[in-house]
This record gives structure tokens, sequence and C-alpha cells, in this order.
């Protein structure tokens, strides 16, 4: 086969035969297809997509070329979930201890941030001493000692998707749904659960903008994991405003623990008991979705949660008072600014991607992988779509490193809030299921 015969078909709109989307990746692991063809070829997909059986091929090439994990010593059917990513969406800080206090064993990879959107690892790593480099003995080793583990992907799983994901990052080929669904499905079958929740997150501040491209993705990725012997679940969820109110590292690990201790904003804590009540359908408790929510609500009341989490942070280096006082140990931010509502009103926008824009250049996020973050700055958002305000009422708060940061921070917030006259109705949080 050449290289730029596979890459020209797929240009001109072709399917690929049997074995060639295999022999490309293949290459590029080996060397054997430089990095300006991968790219090449991966704009071609973003133009012409990728077939069913393609996607398939892909997939089944990236969990290929590299380790995969066998959970099948714990005993029991693991459950995974994962969320395509968006703003102020620290549902795994949340679920993973719940999930586990329910009795359901969680073994969670997760990722770090990037652009506007934060990242599990970077949030859990605003707790000081918290380790997420785990190997795959010890992740395994603490699910079945304390029920869950939250840890860094390792390098040696899934290396194509890696090298691959890292070239599209610079290529303008991140947005094809062939593409994502096989990054985002090789890593959760490698990773070795035997059911998988997605999160598929809708809306400005996530990859898919739309509905209709947020299901298309979602099919797709469901059906990589039906074929692959795993039922999969698809919650497609809005992202037009941050999930819940803290944007920001610490400030998001804090929204957390006052979620596992009853409280937090409604709209988080709906979306964490809905994701736990699914997860418990999947799982081998044999119980229906109602079923399932009363059992994680009960375990909220009964502080079960609660002390699920502080068995995660003891075993991961992290301090377990974090769970009911994390102010005693979190790094707040040494500023803090009210943004005030210039009227009276009804909540229209709170725009996500903005609002994690202005968190980004706050220092929350990064802009380049090697960026360092700032774990205490941040955004709390207290006004919501439908929420009514006064003139003068605190929409958000802007938490920054000094006062220059801060007063930009503000501007940009309320730059992302529209009020008007007149009752707005409060959009819906999950969409659509499917699966
Ligand atoms: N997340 C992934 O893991 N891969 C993609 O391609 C996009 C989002």
């Amino acid at each position: 086969m050449r290289t730029v015969e596979l890459i020209e078909r797929k240009r001109d709109g072709a399917e690929h035969a049997p074995g060639e989307v295999r022999w490309l990746i293949e290459g590029y692991v080996a060397g054997r297809v430089a990095p300006e063809q991968m790219s090449a070829w991966a704009m071609a997909v973003v133009w012409r997509g990728l077939s069913d059986a393609e996607t398939h091929e892909l997939t089944q090439a990236m969990i290929d070329s590299g380790a995969t994990i066998d959970l099948s010593s714990l005993g029991r059917t693991v459950v995974d979930k994962h969320s395509t990513g968006g703003v102020g969406d620290k549902t795994t800080i949340a679920l993973a201890p719940l999930a586990a206090a329910m009795g359901m064993p969680v073994a969670k990879l997760s990722g770090r941030g990037l652009a506007h959107t934060g990242g599990t690892l970077d949030k859990l790593e605003s707790i000081p001493g918290f380790r997420v480099g785990l190997s795959v003995p010890e992740l395994i080793d603490q699910v079945a000692r304390i029920g869950c583990a939250v840890a860094a992907q390792s390098d040696d799983l899934v290396p194509a998707d890696r090298l691959l994901y890292a070239l599209r990052d610079v290529t303008g080929t991140v947005a094809a749904p062939g593409l994502i669904a096989s990054s985002v499905m090789s890593k959760k079958l490698a990773a070795g659960a035997d059911a998988i929740l997605l999160d598929v997150k809708v809306g400005e501040g996530a990859f898919m903008p739309d509905l209709d491209s947020a299901r298309g993705l979602a099919v797709r990725m469901r059906d990589i994991g039906v074929r692959a012997g795993r039922p999969t679940v698809c919650e497609l969820t809005a992202m037009d405003s941050p999930l819940g109110a803290a944007v920001g590292n610490a400030l998001e690990v804090a929204e957390s623990c006052e979620m596992l201790a009853g409280g937090g904003p409604a709209d988080f804590r709906e979306l964490v008991l809905g994701s736990a009540a699914r997860m418990a359908v999947l799982s081998d408790l044999d119980v229906d979705l109602e079923a399932g929510r009363r059992l994680a609500e009960r375990a909220i009341a009964s502080g079960e949660a609660l002390r699920a989490l502080e068995r995660l942070l003891e075993s991961q280096g992290g301090d377990p008072r974090l769970a009911e006082r994390p102010w005693d140990v979190l790094e707040a931010a040494p500023v803090v600014h009210a943004v005030p509502a210039p009227r009276a009103g009804a909540v229209a926008l709170c725009g996500a991607l903005a609002i994690g824009r202005a968190a980004m250049r706050l220092g929350a996020g990064r802009e380049r992988k090697e960026d360092a973050i700032d774990h205490a700055v941040g955004i709390v958002v207290h006004a919501k779509p439908g929420d009514q305000v006064a003139a003068g009422d605190a929409l958000a708060h802007v938490h920054a490193r000094d006062e220059a940061g801060a007063r930009q921070a503000a501007a940009e917030v309320l730059a992302a809030y529209s009020l008007v006259d007149g009752p707005v109705a409060p959009p819906p949080l999950l969409l659509e299921t499917i699966g």
C-alpha cells in the first residue's frame, strides 16, 4: 500500500477497503507514515467522514496499539462514565465517590483540561498532596479496597490516540464525528469497563454546538460500545451555561464536596443524581432508574457518599478533612470581586464559552499543554437562565490572583450575561437519552 494513495482515496470521498485504516494507524505509530501525511488524511476525514466500518477499524487499531486494562479480578460489573467536556463540569469528583457509596466499583481514568473546558485531573490537583499517577495494579487494588479510584491515563494505554490527538489538536482536525467517536471509545474500551455511560455535552460551551451533531456523535459512540459487547448509554445534556455555579479548579472541588454533603446548585445535583441512577441500572445492582436514584439520595443523606470521598482522598494522598471543610484544605484566591447586575430582569443567557474563557484567562485553564494552572482562581455564577435579579444583585463573583485580573474577568463575565424583561423559562438540562 502507498500512503499517498490512501490519502487521495479519502480526499476523493471513497471508503477505505478493510485493513487500510489499520495500516495507516500502525504505520503512523511505527514512523512509516509521516505526521504530515497523517494530518492530510485527518483533514480528508474532516471533509469526507468515516463510514461505520472505517470507524470501527480505526477504534480497534488504536486499542491494539497499546496495553489494555483487565478489571475482571474485581468480580463485578464495572460501569465507566465519561463526559465529552464542558465548563464547570466537575461531575466525576462527586459521582465517583457517590457511586462507590452506592456499592458500584469505579475505576476512572480522567484527562486534563484544554482551552475553555476544564479537566478532572487539574481539579483534583488543587487538593494538596493528591496523587493522580496511579499504576494499573495500584488502581485495581484501590478499587478493590475502597470502591473507587480516579487517576491519569497511563502512557501505554492507546498510544495511537495520544499521537493522533496531538496532531489533530494543532491541525484543525478535531471536529470530525468519526475521529472523536473512535478517540473517546478506544480509551473507554481499553480501560476495561463492562458498561459505559457517556455524557455528550451540547451547546456553545461544548465540542458539539447543536443537538443534531451531538446526536450523531452519540449514536456512533454507542454503536462502537455495543459492537464491542459493552452496553453503552448516551445522555445528551445542555452546555450553554456552566454546569453548577463554580468554574475553576479548587472552586469546583469545593462545590463537589457541597453536593455530596446534600447541597450544591440544583442543576449539578440533578446531573450527578441522574447519572448515578443510570450507572446503577447499567451495573449489577439489579435496580431500575427510580430505585437507583433512591439509592443515590440515601447515600448522600446517610453521609456514606462523603465517607467514600474521604476514603478516596486518604488513599490518594489528599487530606480527608476536605470532604467536610473544603476551605480548610484548598487555597482560596486572594482577590474576590462581585459582578453586579446593571439592571433588574430575568437572566436569558449566562454564556458558557465566555465564562470558560474568562476563567481560563484568570489562570484556571491552559492555552497550551505546557502552561501552568492557578488552582485557586475562577468564577462562581450565582444567576443562571430563568433566574430573576434586581439591579445591583451579584450575578457572579470573580476569584482572582490580583486586582487587574479581577477587573478584566468581571467585565468579561458581565458581557456573558443577557438580562431581559419578563419571565424566562429555565432551560432543560437533560435533552435526550440514547440507548
Ligand atoms: N475527547 C477525546 O478524547 N477525543 C476527541 O477526539 C475529542 C474529545
